[in-house]
């Protein structure tokens, strides 16, 4: 016999081109009872990139409304543009059991631990800084500029892994993903949670 159980809320961030994205995007294609939350940003949309699935898209001005109504659970400012987290893309899931990704940057990760302690947090490293100029280029999607600009911000994003209780280095691909999924189970068992999950076994065992 088993009752619902608050989901676990993990956070994912890395340098831009780590590999995140792709990572989130298979643990959930693998695992349908994990989730992303979908962010808002001011940012243009990518080739590809749909509004409401890879983010909302938003002008500065609902931006900042949304900052006023207090809609956000955290947000930042990342390189040019503003990215942020609102509460209504966490708290349901959460709620319902589902365990919750969010790709953020360390500002972010700092705004939420304060908020939710027990939040999960998981750092992913580029295996060379070659490596990450590669998928960078290779990824296509942004300009020179943009590109030459997130590699200069590298260095500094990456100063903050220590701030992380999870650092994984993304060089093949499956294996860190496999590495991600191990988070995710070993979560999934930790005393509180089984403690909820396993209520009436327990009180039977002790009693
Ligand atoms: P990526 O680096 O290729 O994933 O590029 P994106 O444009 O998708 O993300 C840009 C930056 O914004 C990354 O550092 C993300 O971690 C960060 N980011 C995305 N969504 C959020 C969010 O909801 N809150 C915060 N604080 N940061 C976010
Ligand atoms: P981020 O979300 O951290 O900016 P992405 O997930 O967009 O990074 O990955 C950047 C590029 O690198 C993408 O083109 C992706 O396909 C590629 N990539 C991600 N992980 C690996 C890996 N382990 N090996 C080779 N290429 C990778
Ligand atoms: P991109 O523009 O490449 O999609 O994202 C750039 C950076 O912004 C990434 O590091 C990503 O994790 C971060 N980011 C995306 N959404 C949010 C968000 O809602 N809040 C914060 N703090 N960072 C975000």
């Amino acid at each position: 016999m088993t009752t619902a159980t608050r989901g676990n809320l993990f956070i994912l961030s890395s340098p831009s081109g780590a590999g995140k994205s792709s990572l989130i995007k298979a643990l959930l294609e693998k695992h349908q009872d994990i989730k992303m939350s979908v962010s808002h940003t001011t940012r243009a949309p990518r080739p590809g990139e749909n509004d409401g699935e890879h983010y909302h898209f938003v002008s500065e001005a609902d931006f900042n409304a949304l900052i006023l109504s207090k809609d956000f659970f955290e947000w930042a400012k990342v390189f040019d543009n503003y990215y942020g987290t609102s509460k209504a893309a966490v708290e349901e899931q959460l709620n319902q059991g589902i365990d919750v990704f969010l790709d953020i940057d360390w500002q972010g990760a700092q705004q939420v631990r304060k908020l939710v302690p027990e939040v999960k947090t998981i750092f992913i490293l580029p295996p060379s800084q070659q490596e990450l100029a590669n998928r960078l280029n290779g990824r296509g999607q942004d300009s020179q500029e943009v590109i030459a600009s997130r590699m200069a911000q590298a260095k500094s994003e990456s100063s903050h892994y220590n701030e992380f209780d999870y650092v994984l280095v993304n060089d093949d691909f499956d294996t860190t993903l496999a590495q991600l999924e191990h988070i995710v189970m070993a979560a999934r068992m930790e005393l509180s949670a089984q403690q909820s999950r396993h209520a009436a076994l327990i009180r039977d065992l002790l009693r």
